[in-house]
């Protein structure tokens, strides 16, 4: 913060006049990660990248008061209120706080074994410049809520959580944290059940029959919830028509061009991915799904990051001094295994499924951003949601378009557009200041130096260091 020229004058006679209407109150457990706590802050001589795919606006300046953007235009037409806090973001950018769509409050620590992390990966999401994000599957019964609700009353740093009830799955995972539904019947009851303990989001998994899906989506709708699917018992094109709002892992886990599909089973996840990496992108049958689920309104999440760490050829990830040494160990040797494996099918199913989920975007698809953080535990929350934008770019997206899928397009698909996923007067100030310009470096996204949510900025490199070496435990 010293680097920052500051001009607080009167803060304190403005901060009493004026309620904070949507900040909570910090516990101090929470104002530890705090850099800017200011009820009214100018961020000028800052280049504005705004979420909506506009080209950037170099030289703005942005007022920040009570936690909402009261002001934002030209340097010098924009009058600076007594008493803010000036910041002189010379050199910066500033793109609204990422909305994160497929990520996990729960980590990998052994062959079917998932630790629940209350407290590093919400801390880490935040570092990395996630202000909004959505739990796509649950191992923790009541964890998901809890830790949203705590967040929202400012007794834990974290983003704002749109909570996911427990896994809605049939049997065949043989994981001992999922709870197997019986029947559609079944899936009702505990759709219900969720609702009415607080989830605001349903996740659909591998062995559901179509008539479990139907009932979900039924019940989830009825109370006005999205209902995503990581799918391989019910196809794509079958969910679409079922009216299921989101499908997960682009195109990686679709089971429409397995030959011999029985319907309601899973082919198993390696015929489903041999399907995959065999399709041309191009194709008829490929064209035909897509426009099928642009026409069904189906949005589409990327989880591009969880799959490069199987994938030969491609980087190791970043962020993994922060595991436990252990886990960071047993995540190496699993990456080097990978990396050795030449007869990998990654090495042919990852570059066609980035092709489908481009291809999906190009014809007018609601592609949606998320990362994922489980696999083989080398998608680190923060890191990975900036790895996964860079992956999108890398993919055939402009750094513009990767901006807006992982910002404005996880608000609208969350329904939050109103009030956060771009940069505009009467939106919270849900931001990240950025050194460098990522619409033409998207590899700036990692150089976070604030990242406002609700207009309080938090520190990055403090919210890291709380947990460097310690995730995986806590
Ligand atoms: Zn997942």
């Amino acid at each position: 913060m010293t680097k920052y020229r500051l001009l607080a004058v009167a803060i304190a006679m403005f901060a009493a006049s004026r309620a904070t209407a949507q900040r909570p109150t910090l516990a101090a457990t929470v104002r530890q990660f705090v850099s800017v706590d200011t009820t009214i802050v100018a961020l000028t001589h800052v280049r504005v990248i705004d979420g909506t795919g506009a080209a950037p606006r170099e030289s703005q300046t942005l007022i920040i008061r009570d936690g909402s953007i009261s002001a934002l235009g030209d340097d010098g037409k924009v009058a600076i209120p007594a008493g803010a806090l000036v910041m002189d973001l010379t050199g910066k950018s500033v793109i609204p706080g990422m909305v994160q769509v497929h990520e996990h409050l729960f980590y990998p620590t052994g062959p079917g074994i998932y630790g629940n992390l209350a407290e590093s990966f919400t801390r880490l999401y935040l570092a990395g410049g996630v202000t909004s994000m959505r739990t796509a599957g649950n191992m923790n019964g009541y964890g998901d809520i809890a830790i949203k609700r705590s967040i929202d009353a400012g007794t834990r740093a974290g983003p704002w959580i749109d909570a996911t009830a427990p896994y809605l799955e049939g049997p065949g995972l043989n994981l001992i944290q999922v709870r197997e539904l019986k029947d559609a019947a079944d899936a009702t009851r505990e759709v219900n059940f969720w609702a009415d303990e607080g989830a605001t989001s349903f996740k659909t998994y591998m062995h559901i029959t179509r008539a479990e899906l139907a009932a979900v989506i039924t019940a989830a709708h009825k109370r006005g919830f999205k209902v995503t699917g990581h799918l391989c018992s019910v196809t794509y094109r079958e969910a679409a028509e079922l009216g299921i709002d989101n499908l997960e892992h682009g195109f990686f886990v679709a089971t429409d061009f397995v030959t011999d599909k029985k319907p309601d089973e899973c082919p198993g996840q390696v015929k489903g991915q041999q399907s995959v990496a065999s399709l041309d992108p191009n194709s008829a049958a490929a064209k035909s799904l897509i426009a099928e689920l642009v026409k069904k309104n189906v949005a589409v999440t990327s989880t591009l990051t969880v799959f490069e760490t199987r994938t030969p050829g491609q980087p190791l990830p970043r962020g993994l001094d922060v595991l436990d040494p252990q886990l960071r160990e047993q995540f190496e040797k699993g990456y080097a295994a990978g990396q050795a494996n030449t007869q990998s099918l990654n090495a042919t199913l990852f570059p066609k499924a980035r092709a489908l989920e481009v291809a999906f975007f190009r014809a007018g698809g609601m592609l949606l951003a998320g990362t994922d953080p489980t696999g083989g535990g080398g998608v680190i929350p923060g890191y990975s949601d900036q790895r996964e934008l860079e992956l999108l770019v890398e993919s055939g997206l402009t750094p513009l378009e990767a901006i807006k899928v992982g910002t404005l397009n996880g608000a609208t698909f969350l329904g939050r557009a109103s009030k956060v996923g771009s940069i505009a007067v009467g939106k919270e100030a849900d931001l990240v200041v950025l050194n460098g310009n990522p619409a033409a470096r998207i590899v700036d996204l990692q150089n976070v130096e604030i990242v406002f949510k609700q207009g309080i900025g938090y520190d990055p490199a403090k919210l890291i260091a709380s947990v460097k070496g310690k995730v995986g435990l806590f």
